[in-house]
């Protein structure tokens, strides 16, 4: 049945949140203080107060520590790479998190690169990339993460199989064909200069789509009983006048007959980035205090 075929991420991601909780409490009794997640946020973006918010949320829910820092559209590169410097020389904090994107002034790649790798809980930092690349433990792009646990919970084992990665961002795309080359599959990267995009999402048993263009990828250029993953976060108008809604790079309705499994959106990935947040941030803790975690 269709209602079988949803992957429920918003029930996995709590799932998970419940077992970072545990893990938060058991690190607690052991190191003698909280694992720390700091977020910085420049400027008053809508969207990314709205992330923080609920990041610094769920943070304290899980029994962790939030150090929120809000600074001024205005602050200058030289005073925010000071405050990443600040962080990671501080013993609380385990992961650091610089929303972004930052004011135009701002030379994000800089600011990514001054975060210690080891507090780089978002995994953006190079040395990470690096690391994802090679095969080594680091930690990895918190949305392309939870689209794999999704992936391996419905599939079990992805070795073989084709997967079809829409999008070559470095937060999304790249890292998530990295994440389903090292589970063995076949992997293809797809972007704005591929041709006859439909024919080769047509051989994936796996799609993941991550573009940023509002259902885009019609149920015909799926190959029946594929599994879809759609990463997509699009705000389009709504039924009702002046009202909007989110869809994503899939088009839902018309790829659920033919899909074997789909992420719908809102409740499929959405919901994973947070929870692979904080379970990234309670493996820092555990590395930075030397503390073996079993996962
Ligand atoms: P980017 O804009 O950085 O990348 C989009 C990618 O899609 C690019 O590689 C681009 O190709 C490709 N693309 C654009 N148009 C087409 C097209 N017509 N056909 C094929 N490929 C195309 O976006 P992100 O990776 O940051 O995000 C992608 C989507 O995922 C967005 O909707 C975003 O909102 C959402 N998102 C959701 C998250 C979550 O669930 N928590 C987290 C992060 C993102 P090219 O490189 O050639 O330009």
């Amino acid at each position: 049945a269709d209602a079988d075929k949803r992957i429920d991420g918003k029930a996995f991601a709590e799932s998970l949140r419940a077992q970072v909780g545990d893990a938060a409490a058991a690190f607690e009794k052991l190191a003698g203080r909280k694992a720390g997640l700091a977020v910085v946020l420049v400027g008053e973006d809508p969207a990314s107060q709205v992330y923080v918010r609920s990041k610094g949320k769920q943070t304290l829910a899980s029994g962790m520590e939030s150090f929120e820092h809000k600074l001024p559209a205005d602050t200058s590169e030289a005073e925010l790479l000071a405050m990443v410097a600040r962080l990671n020389a501080d013993p609380a904090v385990d992961g650091i998190l610089v929303q972004l994107p930052l004011p135009d002034h701002i030379d994000e790649q800089k600011v990514i690169a001054a975060i210690s790798p080891d507090k780089d809980v978002d995994g953006f930092h190079v040395t990470n990339a690096g690391r994802l690349a090679v095969g080594q433990p680091g930690f990895v792009p918190c949305t392309p993460l939870g689209c794999l646990m999704l992936l391996k919970d419905r599939l079990g084992s992805l070795s073989g199989l084709d997967a079809v990665v829409i999008g070559r961002s470095n937060i999304v795309g790249k890292p998530m064909a990295q994440l389903l080359l090292a589970e063995s599959c076949t992997v293809t990267v797809a972007h704005s200069r591929t041709k006859d995009l439909a024919d080769v999402v047509r051989r994936a048993d796996i799609v993941v789509a991550a573009v940023g263009r509002p259902e885009m990828v019609k149920g015909g250029w799926i190959k029946p009983g594929a599994t879809v993953i759609d990463v997509g976060i699009n705000r389009v108008p709504g039924a009702e006048e002046g009202k909007t809604r989110l869809v994503g790079d899939v088009d839902y309705a018309d790829a659920l007959p033919v899909a074997g499994a789909i992420t719908p959106v809102p409740g499929g990935v959405g919901p994973m980035t947070i929870a692979v947040l904080l379970r990234n941030t309670l493996v820092a803790a555990h590395r930075n205090a030397g503390i073996a975690l079993d996962q």
